[in-house]
């Protein structure tokens, strides 16, 4: 926002902005050589079920530039949207994850791992075509890879997406539906796509034990994918009596710091081993 500051009342960027607009261009400019440069990496964060088990992981990208040190996905992932640069990291991701699973399944066949996809990758039929070579080349069980799909990207381009959605799932990959419930949305939509996974968003679960409204909405978003014969995940779990209450409630599958952090590979490799 514009703010007039004394002498300089015309002024329309104040420094924060002109900073701000400075670090965007900066990390969209850098992404290309990031990727060529190995700068790009994956954590996966475990998904377990109602025994605590481990049935998945989700894939997380992360950065390490020379320059700019570690940015946050949740910093360039938009940066990259709106740069029209999202797609080299999707494309490196994909190729990254699928190379994974090769490892992961070796040890357990019954994992699933999945990864997440932005609006305009939605709109890429040769990434999906790309995706069923890349599991061919690997020889894996395209039902051993989930997408991840935010609401809000899904709503973006909603033909476009059912379309994308049912390439997929035509191949044999699953769809969740990511950061449920934090959109401007209508529930009626639910009745219009086919997705196999529903990820309660973590907002909700941050306050289900300390606000009543929190844990009703809750319960009632997990039955609600229930009787629409959904899986239900939520995410952001970081304590045991969020996670019993949410057992509780009819959660099949439950991610969050409590039961393990985004990991390098070689830990979940090591940590699945035993
Ligand atoms: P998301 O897909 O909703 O992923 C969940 C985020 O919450 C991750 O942050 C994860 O580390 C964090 N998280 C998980 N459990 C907990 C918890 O118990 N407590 C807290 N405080 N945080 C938890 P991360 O890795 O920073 O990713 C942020 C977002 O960036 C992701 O949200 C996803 O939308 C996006 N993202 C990450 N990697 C990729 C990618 O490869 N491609 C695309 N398109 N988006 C990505
Ligand atoms: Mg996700
Ligand atoms: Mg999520
Ligand atoms: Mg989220």
């Amino acid at each position: 926002q514009a703010k007039a500051s004394g002498r300089n009342t015309h002024l329309i960027f104040s420094p924060a902005m002109i900073e701000t607009s400075r670090r965007k261009l900066n990390i969209a400019n850098n992404i290309n050589d990031g990727i060529k440069e190995n700068e790009f990496s994956l954590r996966y964060q475990p998904k377990v079920n109602s025994l605590s088990e481990v049935v998945g992981y989700e894939a997380l990208a992360r950065w390490d530039n020379k320059k700019l040190g570690n940015v946050s996905p949740a910093e360039f992932i938009p940066v990259a949207e709106q740069s029209g640069k999202i797609s080299a990291i999707t494309y490196w991701l994909v190729h990254q994850v699928i190379q994974d699973m090769q490892q992961i399944l070796d040890i357990n066949r019954k994992i699933k791992v999945s990864l997440n996809l932005s609006a305009h990758d939605l709109k890429d039929t040769s990434l999906v075509t790309l995706v069923g070579k890349l599991l061919e080349k690997h020889n894996i069980n395209p039902m051993n890879l989930q997408f991840e799909i935010t609401e809000s990207a899904y709503l973006e381009n909603f033909e476009l997406a059912n379309q994308f959605i049912s390439r997929i799932k035509e191949m044999g990959c699953s769809i969740a539906l990511d950061d449920f419930g934090t959109g401007y949305s209508s529930l009626s939509y639910l009745t219009k796509i086919d997705i196999d996974t529903l990820k309660v968003d973590k907002q909700f679960i941050d306050n289900i034990c300390v606000s009543e409204r929190n844990a009703i909405i809750t319960n009632i978003i997990v039955d609600m994918a229930n009787a629409l014969n959904l899986e239900v995940c939520v995410e952001g779990v970081e304590t045991l009596e969020q996670s019993d209450l949410l057992a509780g409630f009819g959660c099949h599958t439950l991610q969050g710091y409590y039961f393990g952090k985004p990991e390098p590979l070689n830990s979940v490799l090591t940590a699945l081993q035993k």
